[in-house]
């Protein structure tokens, strides 16, 4: 079987790198395994970072009109090889194709915000704040960022950060997940056919061993991380210790909640795409259905026949609406949750445990396949109520009324993505005020802010001050720098004791 090395990408060249250690790379639809990725040692990571300091000085001295004109051209090759980068994602994520299109296209979406860098960087100016006196502020790049990304969006995830770091005049290290790491390689070529400076942009394929070094360097200035949360809340903290400014995005337990007055058929949908599109495996996926009144009564029937109806198929097969779980790991972890959802009594609807790997087309009978499953009657005290699955399980939780919907969200651990289907607006309001969660849909089931808006949940869901990409983003890779001016008439005045006020 053809098993290709996935190297680093360090000052504008794939290297295979000092340290021997690697992973294999699998197909989750027939679990073949088709490359071995490198991961990096420490020297590794100097060298990457080493490459980005040097090219740190000449790209933060571009005229961000050069470096947006970068950015334009990267996009227009986004556009040419999208098709290409949606199959990488579908051959070592499992996601159908269709979504994996979808992936790329909002990760386009922050490049196209990235583009307008000239007029995001402009400071803020004040004439006269004191008698012959002006004060500014502008915003300079903080130098080498890192950039530390999970597996389920391997070429969204990166771009939410290295776009808007490297326009702001900074240098990039991305650190992808080793699950599926040859789409971070094929963003690198882009950006280099786009001019992009050698050592702007650099990949250091790893796992812990490099996340540590990164941490560590005291040349990396700024940590952005998205993953799980025990990882984020340990990259926050290593990374403060270090002097590092950190943002650290981390795991989710999306409800949605369904009111009696809502269209029912809209939320069904709703719940069966968001539930299960990707297999669950969305940050933003919804995990938990918060059913008010008599809806569960009504809908449940529905839910049941959808979901034994979803078409589990390869992702390449354009007919699919759910692929394989990542890798065969994952998919023990989540037949455990099913599992333990059964011995703690809720009600196991559909059982995606029992999917014949067959029926998921030709050669996927070792591939890491199951079908979607649903819970009823899960409570709130329950370890599947509580803890991230990160697979195709919806658990329905009823609820005699709206307070309680909002009072189980609110005392839920993590706060990323929610949403309320209603046809009223007073509901809709209340819930969009009250709610202690960073992203909120109103009859939307994923709301994943658009490029300009930033991307963060509250709670456990995030740890650090700034929101990814959006205004928040630029915030983030820059620092202010305030400029007070007086230029003295030549008279001297002489020395001044007193601190000094607005004359
Ligand atoms: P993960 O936490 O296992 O890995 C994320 C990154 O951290 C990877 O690059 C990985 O190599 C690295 N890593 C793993 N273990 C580490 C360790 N012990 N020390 C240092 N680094 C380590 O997450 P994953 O399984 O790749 O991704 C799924 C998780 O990501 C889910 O929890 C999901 O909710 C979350 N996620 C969150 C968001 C968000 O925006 N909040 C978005 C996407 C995914």
């Amino acid at each position: 079987m053809s098993s290709t090395h996935i190297g680093h990408y360090i000052n504008g060249a794939t290297v295979a790198g000092q340290s021997e250690r690697t992973q294999p790379v699998t197909n989750p639809s027939t679990g073949a395994v088709t490359g071995q990725v490198a991961l990096a040692g420490a020297q590794d990571v100097n060298a990457a970072v080493a490459s980005a300091l040097a090219a740190f000085p000449a790209w933060a001295d571009a005229p961000p009109l050069r470096r947006a004109r970068v950015m334009f051209k990267f996009l227009e090759l986004l556009h040419q090889h999208k098709d290409a980068l949606a199959h990488a994602i579908t051959a070592e994520h499992g996601k159908v194709f269709t979504d994996a299109q979808g992936e790329v296209a909002r990760g386009i979406d922050i490049v196209e915000f990235a583009t307008g860098i000239p007029q995001l960087l402009k400071g803020d100016y004040t004439e006269q704040v004191a008698t012959g006196i002006d004060n500014w502020t502008l915003r300079q790049p903080l130098g080498v960022v890192a950039g530390i990304t999970p597996f389920n969006f391997p070429v969204m995830v990166p771009m939410w950060m290295f776009p808007v770091a490297i326009a702001a005049g900074n240098t990039f290290i991305l650190k992808p997940s080793p699950t599926d790491p040859t789409p971070s390689l094929m963003m690198a070529g882009l950006l280099k056919q786009a001019g992009l400076p050698d050592g702007v942009f650099n990949v250091v394929q790893g796992d812990k061993v490099a996340v540590d070094a990164l941490l560590e360097h005291p040349d990396v200035k700024a940590i952005s991380f998205v993953g799980s949360t025990p990882i984020a809340n340990y990259i926050y903290e290593t990374g403060a210790h270090h002097g590092k400014r950190v943002q650290a995005l981390g795991g989710a337990k999306n409800h949605m909640v369904v009111m009696p007055d809502a269209d029912l058929e809209q939320a069904v949908d709703a719940l069966i795409g968001a539930a299960y599109g990707s297999a669950g495996e969305r940050c933003m996926a919804i995990s938990v259905a918060v059913l008010v009144g008599d809806v569960a009564d009504k809908i449940m029937p529905k839910l049941v026949e959808r979901t034994k109806a979803l078409k589990v198929l390869n992702g390449e097969n354009l007919a699919a609406e759910m692929g394989p779980i990542v890798t065969q790991q994952a998919h023990e972890r989540i037949s455990g949750y099913i599992a333990l959802g059964v011995d703690e009594g809720a009600k196991l609807l559909v059982d995606g445990r029992g999917f014949n790997s067959a029926q998921a087309g030709a050669g996927c009978e070792q591939g890491f396949w199951m079908g979607g499953s649903l819970f009823d009657h899960v409570t709130t005290g329950m370890r599947i109520y509580k803890e991230e699955i990160f697979g195709p399980v919806l658990a329905c939780v009823r609820v005699p009324d709206f307070a309680t919907a909002v009072q189980i969200i609110n005392d839920h651990e993590f706060g990323n993505g929610v949403s309320c289907f209603t046809r009223d607006g007073n509901v809709a309001r209340e819930f969009s005020r009250r709610i202690q969660v960073g992203m909120v849909g109103i009859n939307v089931p994923i709301p994943v802010p658009m490029a300009w808006h930033g991307f963060g949940g509250w709670k456990r869901s995030l740890f650090g001050d700034m929101h990814a990409y959006g205004e928040e983003g630029v915030r983030f890779y820059t620092k202010q720098k305030s400029i007070m001016q007086r230029w003295p008439e030549s008279t001297p005045k002489g020395a001044e004791f007193v601190m000094p006020t607005s004359k």
